[in-house]
């Protein structure tokens, strides 16, 4: 469809980056062309839209870039979920398993609420590490996730099955 074609366009994969054996999925070509932008923009707020979506949460750092515009068109609130040490007020955090070590996310403690619908947005679902703790951090305060919409599902990692029941919205599959 429109927006899948779209991405197969406007992303690069730059090898090697941000570590040897790995191809990143660069979405700045997207961010450069306020058609292709807009495009995939709209697709996310259709989803927003459909699911009844009151509030949009990103996930640092492209996260924020999609889920902004998206919130601004629907008209919902946005909520940022950071990486650990960035957001100013009390918060609450999840830690989850990267190939070597750990990482954590947070979110501010009073951000989201009980029977808040919220949809969550990133760029890339890969293993689903970042997504499945996002969705603890929101579930956990309450919120009813409407669902994840990502641009491209790196599907040869099996992130959707770290996800359980969550309803993943993906704009292109590799
Ligand atoms: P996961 O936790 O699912 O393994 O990784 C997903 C997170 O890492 C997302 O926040 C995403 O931004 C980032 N990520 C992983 N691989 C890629 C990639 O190839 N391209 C981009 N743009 N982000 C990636």
């Amino acid at each position: 469809d429109a927006a899948a074609d779209v991405l197969r366009g406007h992303v690069r994969d730059i090898q090697d980056w941000p570590q040897p054996g790995v191809v990143f999925k660069d979405i700045t070509p997207l961010l450069s062309s306020p058609a292709a932008f807009g495009v995939v923009i709209g697709a996310f707020a259709d989803v927003a839209r459909e699911r009844g979506a009151t509030t949009i949460a990103g996930i640092e750092a492209r996260g924020f870039l999609l889920a902004a515009p998206v919130a601004d068109r629907v008209g919902a609130r946005l909520v940022p979920i950071r990486k650990k040490g960035k957001l100013p007020g009390p918060t609450r955090g999840a830690t989850y398993d990267l190939e070597y070590g750990t990482a954590t996310i947070e979110i501010h403690a009073d951000a989201v609420g009980p029977g808040e619908r919220v949809l969550l947005i990133d760029d890339v679902l890969a293993t689903g590490g970042t997504a499945a703790a996002a969705h603890g951090l929101l579930a956990d305060a309450g919120a009813d996730v409407v669902g994840l919409a990502v641009l491209m599902e790196l599907s040869f990692l099996a992130g959707r099955e770290r996800l359980g029941a969550v309803d993943i919205v993906t704009l292109l599959t590799i």
